[in-house]
C-alpha cells in the first residue's frame, strides 16, 4: 500500500532529517525521528539550528558526529523502539568515542537522570522547548560535561525558524502553528511532555506559507494538538492567559478559521490540511470557512477515542457521544465529500463489552475512510496512572482492538470502491513505490491515488479517473 502524508506514517518511523546546508566541512548530525507529526516537524528546526551553528546534516548514521533521537511517549512501545535505538548508537560510539550520542523531545524530561546517569545512555537531553540552547549543550559536551535542557517555555513557538526541507518530496510541507497541550486527557502524556498551549505569530505562519509556496511547494499541513484552539492575541503567550487581556488586545486577535482563511487566499493552487482537530473546539464558523474554499482540502481529522458518553468523560474529552456525532452531522451536512479520520483507544480503564459496542456503533455512524487504532497503554504521571485501574484485561484490549481494525478495514474498502468510477483532482507527490512509470499522489480527500505516469510528474494537479481500488489506494487514469 502506498503511504499518504499522514499525521503518524508508519513508513517514515526512525527517518533522518536532512536539511540545505553549505558547512560541506563541518561537523555532521544524524537526527531520527519517532511519533507524530510534530516531532518530525521539530527535527526540522533542530537541523535548522545546528547548520546556522556551523553543522550538517546527513542521512548516513556511519559519517555521523552527532547523533540525536526525536523520541515520542505516547505510548509505551513507543518508548521500547527507541531505547533499542540507543543501545545500537551504544554499540557504534564502541568504535568512534567522540561520537556524541543525544535524546530531544517527548521522553527527554521523564527519563533523562535514566539516560544520563543511571543507564548512561546519552551525552545530551534536550526537552522540545530548549532546542535554541542545542549549540550551547553540544558545547558543554566538547568539555567532557554531560548537558541537559528540558524546560518547558511559556512562550517558544519558534516562531522565527523557518526550515529548508531537503528531505521532503518538495511539494508538501508541515507547519506548526500551536505548541503543547492544555486539554488534560487524562489518558495523554503529551500535556507533561510539551507544556501548555501556546500560539505562534500568525505573520510568520503566513511567511513560512508563502515562501514555501514561492519555492514550488504545493500543499501545507499546519500542524497543533488541538488547532482548532489556536488563539494569536498580539503578543506570545499561553492560551490560559488571554481571559486576562485587555478588550483591546482580544480585539486583534485571531483564531483557527482566521488564520486558515489567510492561509488558503495565498493561493487557490496552494493546498491546505490542517491536523489535528479537536471535536469539542471545532466551530461552525470554521467549518465553513472550509466549505467556501476549494483550496482547503476536504478532509477532517477527529478523533473521538470511544464511542461511550462515559468513558469519554472519564476520558476528560470534554465532549459526548451526541455532542461528537452532531459535529459529524454538521461537517457532513456543510460538506458532502469531506473525509473523516480518528483515533480510536481501546480498552481504556474499566470499559465494559458494552462500551465497546458503542465505539463500534458509531464507527457505523461515520464510516471512517481511515483510524489510527490503539490498545490503551498506562503512561506514567498522567491523571489515569494515578487515580484509575488499568483494569481491562490485555486479552480483551486486544479482542476489541481487532474488532476495531476489522471493522475499519472493512469501511475502508467500502469507501474505496464508492470512489470508482468518480474522478478526482490528484495532486503528486513521488514516483509511485512499487512501478518507476506509475506516480503517486493524494486527492483533497487525503486518500492516495497510484496511475499511469504518461507525461505528468512531481507537483503537477492531474485529474484521474478511478477504476479500482484497494483499502488503501485508488487506481486509475489521468483524463485529459
Ligand atoms: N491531540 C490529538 C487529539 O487529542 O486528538 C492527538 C494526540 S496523540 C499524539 C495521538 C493519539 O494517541 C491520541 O488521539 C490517542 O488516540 C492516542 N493515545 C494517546 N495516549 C494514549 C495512551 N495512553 N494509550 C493509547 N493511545 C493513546
Ligand atoms: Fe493529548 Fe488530549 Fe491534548 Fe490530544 S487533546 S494531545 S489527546 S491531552
Amino acid at each position: 500500500m502506498e503511504s499518504g502524508n499522514k499525521v503518524i506514517d508508519e513508513a517514515a518511523q526512525g527517518s533522518a532529517t536532512v536539511v540545505e546546508s553549505e558547512n560541506k566541512d563541518g561537523r555532521k548530525v544524524y537526527i531520527e525521528s519517532y511519533g507524530c507529526q510534530m516531532n518530525f516537524s521539530d527535527s526540522e528546526i533542530v537541523a535548522s539550528i545546528l547548520v546556522k551553528d556551523g553543522f550538517s546534516t546527513t542521512k548516513n548514521l556511519e559519517e555521523a558526529d552527532l547523533v540525536f533521537v526525536n523520541t515520542c511517549s505516547i505510548r509505551e512501545k513507543a518508548e521500547q523502539t527507541v531505547r533499542q535505538r540507543l543501545r545500537s548508537f551504544q554499540n557504534a560510539k564502541k568504535n568512534k568515542p567522540e561520537l556524541q550520542i543525544g535524546v530531544l523531545g517527548c521522553m527527554a524530561e521523564r527519563l533523562k537522570s535514566k539516560f544520563l546517569e543511571e543507564e548512561k545512555l546519552v551525552d545530551i537531553v534536550v526537552g522540545p522547548d530548549a532546542y535554541r540552547d542545542l549549540p550551547n549543550l553540544v558545547k558543554q559536551v566538547d568539555e567532557g560535561k554531560k548537558a541537559v535542557n528540558v524546560i518547558l517555555s511559556k512562550e517558544e513557538t519558534y516562531a522565527d525558524i523557518s526550515p529548508v526541507r531537503l528531505s521532503s518530496n518538495g511539494v508538501s510541507a508541515f507547519v506548526s502553528i500551536t505548541r503543547g497541550c492544555d486539554n488534560m486527557c487524562t489518558f495523554c502524556v503529551v500535556p507533561f511532555t510539551r507544556g501548555r498551549e501556546r500560539s505562534r505569530d500568525p505573520e510568520t505562519i503566513l511567511n513560512e506559507a508563502r515562501d514555501l509556496f514561492n519555492k514550488g511547494y504545493k500543499e501545507v499541513t499546519l500542524l497543533g494538538q488541538n488547532v482548532d484552539s489556536y488563539l494569536w492575541y498580539g503578543k506570545e503567550g499561553l492560551k490560559k492567559d488571554y481571559k486576562n487581556l485587555s478588550d483591546e488586545e482580544k480585539a486583534r486577535s485571531m483564531n483557527f478559521g482566521q488564520l486558515m482563511e489567510q492561509v488558503a487566499l495565498i493561493s487557490p493552487k496552494l493546498r491546505v490540511r490542517f491536523s489535528t482537530s479537536h471535536p469539542k473546539d471545532i466551530t461552525d464558523e470554521f467549518l465553513d470557512i472550509m466549505a467556501k474554499y476549494d483550496n482547503i482540502c476536504k478532509y477532517i481529522h477527529l478523533p473521538f477515542q470511544s464511542g461511550n458518553t462515559r468513558v469519554l468523560e472519564k476520558m476528560n474529552r470534554g465532549y459526548t457521544r451526541e455532542w461528537y456525532m452532531g459535529r459529524i452531522d454538521k461537517i457532513k451536512a456543510v460538506m458532502p465529500d469531506c473525509a473523516i479520520s480518528a483515533d480510536i483507544i481501546a480498552g481504556f480503564c474499566s470499559e465494559t463489552e458494552e462500551e465497546h459496542k458503542e465505539t463500534l456503533s458509531m464507527m457505523e455512524y461515520v464510516k471512517y475512510d481511515f483510524s489510527y487504532m490503539f490498545k490503551y497503554s498506562e503512561r506514567p504521571n498522567t491523571a489515569a496512572a494515578k487515580k484509575f485501574e488499568d483494569d481491562v484485561p490485555e486479552a480483551d484490549k486486544s479482542k476489541r482492538l481487532s474488532e476495531i481494525i476489522a471493522l475499519q478495514n472493512k469501511h475502508s474498502l467500502e469507501i474505496n470502491q464508492s470512489y470508482v468510477g468518480k474522478t478526482f483532482e490528484v495532486l503528486v507527490e513521488k514516483p509511485s513505490k512499487r512501478n518507476d512509470q506509475e506516480l503517486a499522489g493524494r486527492t483533497s480527500q487525503n486518500t492516495v491515488v497510484v496511475f499511469p505516469k504518461e507525461e505528468y510528474k512531481v507537483g503537477d494537479y492531474v485529474t484521474v479517473k478511478i477504476d479500482n481500488c484497494t483499502g488503501g489506494t485508488l487506481l486509475g487514469k489521468a483524463v485529459k
